[in-house]
């Protein structure tokens, strides 16, 4: 997958901008405030039909102007095709199109531009709670597996639910008759959930560790251990075998959750531990480590998503390099060498061999 070029009118601090990228690496320099994030998010709204930094439109539309548009060529499974986006200052709901058609929901341009994002925020990803991580994975898997994103959506629903029952037992008493059947569902979407998330943590690790490992020029071993409910003993066993063991747990944690008024059991806590030369990352890992780890993370989703549907998704590299040694700055400028790849950064003496530099100042291109 990748971008031919881009068209900006009106969006965020890009007046009338256009720009062509090279199939490789474009490393997108300029100081800080010049557009780079912009940039890169003007990318990810025509993959995703939605913006990462926003979830209110009006912002992304330059001050003053009525409207922003956005639009690029892409190529993906052997065609070229359009993505156009127009959003409105006013109440008028936002347009998508596709090669010229019109489409009503941003489901229908799943598949013509897949992107995986880094940005600084996630370069702690290792270091933060449990349920940045378990994002991470439920990110990756709604996207890869439709049958996941139902599963999690119901069991999410039934959580909330439940929650409520435990949580106003005395004031609503009926509520809680309902709780076998809360409990048997989420036994049942909870067993999907658990055997989907190891499988797929076993595919990261493996990618992942590779990464890692020539980042940290062979010297670093990640391991990635996925920590789920306690009483399951093997999380890629048949669905089945999961089921009767979130069923004994939630047993056995019956009277502690009426008592505590809150869902103990299931797997809306899990995580998991990565550790490096068998140290866990949160306790032991440096700053360039837990880095290095997390953009190998990402390198690894990009990896799975091209096993599973065979086009590379185009990766958006915001503002990764500033903490890492010269020859962990030299992998991530120059050793990604499969597929699209944006970098942004301040520094201008940073040099890509393999590809175009783009300098930004003022959202346009000097
Ligand atoms: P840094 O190196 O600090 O990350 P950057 O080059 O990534 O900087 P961006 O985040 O891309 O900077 O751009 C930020 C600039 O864009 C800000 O100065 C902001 O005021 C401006 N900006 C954001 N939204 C709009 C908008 N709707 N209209 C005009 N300017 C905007
Ligand atoms: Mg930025």
């Amino acid at each position: 997958m990748r971008i031919l070029d881009l068209t900006l009118n009106g969006f965020r601090n890009y007046e009338s901008f256009r720009c062509e990228f090279d199939p490789g690496v474009n490393l997108i320099v300029g100081e800080n405030a010049q557009g780079k994030t912009n940039l890169l998010e003007a990318i990810c709204y025509l993959s995703r039909g939605a913006a990462f930094r926003t979830r209110k439109e009006a912002e992304l539309i330059r001050f003053g102007a009525e409207f922003a548009e956005l639009s690029a060529q892409v190529e993906s499974y052997g065609r070229q095709q359009s993505l156009r986006a127009v959003m409105f200052a006013g109440r008028r709901p936002r347009q998508l199109y596709l090669s010229g058609v019109k489409k009503n929901t941003r489901e229908e341009l799943d598949g013509v531009l897949n992107t995986v994002l880094f940005c600084p925020e996630d370069l702690l990803i290792l270091k933060k709670g449990a349920a940045e991580r378990r994002k991470l994975l439920d990110d990756a898997l709604c996207q890869l597996r439709p049958k996941y994103a139902k599963a999690l959506e119901e069991y999410k629903r039934l959580l909330a639910q439940k929650a409520a029952a435990l949580r106003d037992q005395y004031e609503r008493p009926g509520m809680l008759e309902l709780l076998p059947d809360y409990n048997e569902r989420m036994a049942q979407t909870g067993a999907i959930l658990i055997s989907t998330r190891a499988k797929y943590l076993l595919q990261l690790e493996q990618r992942a560790a590779e990464h890692h490992n020539a980042f940290s020029g062979g010297k670093e071993q990640l391991r990635l251990a996925y920590q789920t409910v306690s009483t399951v003993t093997d999380p890629t066993a048949p669905a089945l075998e999961l089921y009767r063991q979130l069923k004994e747990h939630q047993q056995s944690h019956y009277r502690a959750e009426l008592e505590s008024m809150q869902c103990l059991s299931g797997p809306h806590k899990d995580d998991f531990e990565a550790s490096l030369n068998g140290l866990p990352m949160k306790a032991f890992g440096s700053q360039g480590q837990t880095r290095t780890a997390a953009i190998s993370l990402k390198l690894a989703e990009r990896d799975i998503f091209e096993a599973d549907t065979g086009e590379l998704p185009v990766l958006l590299l915001d503002d990764v390099l500033s903490e890492l040694d010269p020859g962990r700055q030299d992998f991530v400028l120059n050793q990604i060498r499969r597929g699209q790849v944006f970098i942004t950064c301040c520094e201008r003496e940073k040099l890509t061999q393999i590809g175009k530099t783009i300098q930004i100042e003022n959202g346009a291109i000097l």
